[in-house]
């Protein structure tokens, strides 16, 4: 598994046992964020990545994911909701 959370930096995950090696996510990351690094896809520029998600959507082998944390807000005030 490569990818996760860096230190203030929000990068995807990368299943390695998933990646074809096909290129696709190096092609089309916008950021240049992506390269293929011993045959498998990896971010190696992770200060570029802006988190846009499209190598989750275009990764074929379901390799990649981008998490999103949620976060439940309690008790907010009702003009809010
Ligand atoms: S698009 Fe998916 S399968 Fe292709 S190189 Fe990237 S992570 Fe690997
Ligand atoms: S989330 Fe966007 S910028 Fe980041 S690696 Fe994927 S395609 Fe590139």
């Amino acid at each position: 598994m490569a990818g996760g959370t860096m230190i203030g930096v929000t990068i995807p995950e990368i299943d390695e046992s998933k990646c074809t090696a096909c290129g696709d996510c190096v092609e089309l990351c916008p950021a240049s964020a992506v390269d293929l690094v011993n045959g498998k896809a990896a971010i190696v520029r992770p200060e570029d990545c802006d988190y846009c998600t499209d190598c989750e959507v275009f990764c074929s082998a379901g390799a990649i994911s981008c998490p999103f944390d949620i976060i439940l807000v309690k008790d907010r005030p009702a003009e809010q909701r």
